[in-house]
């Protein structure tokens, strides 16, 4: 599993900071989570390809997290795409699009296939043989979801040495992948865990922005791999966050904390500070395993 961060910054683009932006690549999946102003020019300044891009994730209707969805529409279509794109987000995406394309008559060269939400409730989104997707419903100033990316356990890995030693014919090792067990000629049965290996441990990814401190995403994020959850603010503007419905650097880690979480990665900085050390600092004091987000960074997983 590997995270980009095209934009961690809130508000407005600046000189040398984006909007809210990530790639998830997770069992050759690659999904476009928001997609703030200039999240085109990102992608390309970090090498990734937009024909990879097939599913787009949107967690609210605010501008620094939407606003490069539609040049990025446009730019797939100009590239002359022929590939269905997926767009999910709250209620009101679609007419906000194709509004955009209608007057300024452009439509695409590809299916576009919106899926909108209005749920409160976390709810699966996608889903293949591979990964699958929930929401996670967050406190914001308008309708806003958060995503949960989770890896589907893979198959167990063949014991090769165990199936020689038992003479188990090769036939027969997709079911042992499977987790079935083998019943030999002279009707033994061999027991599955005699025959292969645990799988690896499926991953997960939660993708909390923006929101307000909000206990009711823990069930959803619990045990996560990583979880990204917004730190817009310092301590010091804790009655701010309150008020603007956003969260401290602390906060996220209290809820990294109580999901049991392994990472965290803090993200959508005020660009009101001078630098970002700070708020991995506070973040510490509640929560060891805090990774600074930031504008060109890539983490494996
Ligand atoms: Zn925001
Ligand atoms: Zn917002």
């Amino acid at each position: 599993m590997k995270l980009t961060i095209l934009g961690c910054y809130a508000a407005t683009p600046r000189t040398l900071t984006n909007p809210t932006s990530q790639v998830l690549e997770i069992k050759n999946r690659l999904f476009l989570i928001d997609c703030g102003e200039g999240t085109q020019v990102q992608l390309r300044k970090n090498k990734i390809k937009f024909s990879k891009i097939n599913h787009i994730f949107i967690s609210h209707l605010h501008g620094d997290h939407l606003y490069g969805l539609i040049g990025t529409i446009s730019t797939f279509s100009l590239l002359g795409r022929t590939t269905d794109l997926h767009i999910y987000g709250p209620k009101g995406i679609k007419e906000l699009i194709l509004l955009q394309l209608k007057l300024t008559e452009s439509w695409t060269t590809y299916n576009l296939f919106f899926h909108e939400l209005e749920s409160k409730e976390s709810e699966v989104i996608f889903e293949d043989n591979r990964v699958i997707v929930k929401t996670i419903p967050l406190k914001h100033r308008v309708y806003t979801n958060g995503y949960l990316f989770q890896e589907k356990p893979g198959e167990r890995k063949l014991n090769v040495e165990a199936a020689q030693h038992y003479n188990i014919h090769t036939a027969y090792y997709q079911k042992i992948k499977n987790g079935g067990n083998v019943t030999l000629d002279d009707g033994t049965v061999i027991e599955n865990e005699k025959l292969s290996f645990d799988p690896i441990p499926a991953m997960s990814y939660a993708f909390c922005s923006d929101t307000v401190y909000n206990e009711d995403v823990i069930p959803i994020i619990e045990n996560a791999d990583v979880l990204y959850h917004e730190s817009t603010f310092l301590e010091s503007e804790a009655p701010l966050a309150q008020k603007t419905l956003h969260s401290t650097a602390k906060e996220a880690a209290r809820i990294a904390l109580k999901a049991n979480v392994k990472h965290l990665v803090l993200g959508h900085y005020s660009t009101r500070y001078d630098g970002i050390e700070r708020f991995k600092e506070e973040a510490e004091e509640v929560f060891s395993n805090v990774i600074l987000g930031d504008d060109g960074l890539s983490f494996e997983f």
